[in-house]
């Protein structure tokens, strides 16, 4: 058995790093499809309350997601009428 090289670990590294990103690849294109044959129906709306401040109104953020392909479905912002 032959003990590991600097230049054959450096060799090794570059291979792992062609193969993860050959997979990553597949794995972009494969979520993709995904996505596009999804319906969405178990999109759900999370909802974030942000403070105002003394100068800064309330607002809420509502996004919305699906849990099954992953996507973003947008989101909205509601500004709120007071202050603090
Ligand atoms: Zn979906």
């Amino acid at each position: 058995m032959t003990s590991p090289t600097v230049e054959g670990i450096k060799r090794d590294i570059e291979r792992k790093k062609k193969l993860i990103s050959k997979h990553k690849q597949e794995l972009d294109n494969m979520v993709l499809g995904l996505q596009s044959l999804c319906t969405h129906e178990n999109k759900y709306t999370t909802e974030q309350y942000h403070d105002g401040g003394y100068f800064d109104q309330a607002y809420t953020v509502y996004k919305t997601k699906c849990p099954d392909c992953g996507l973003d479905l947008g989101q909205k912002i509601e500004p709120h009428s007071y202050y603090g």
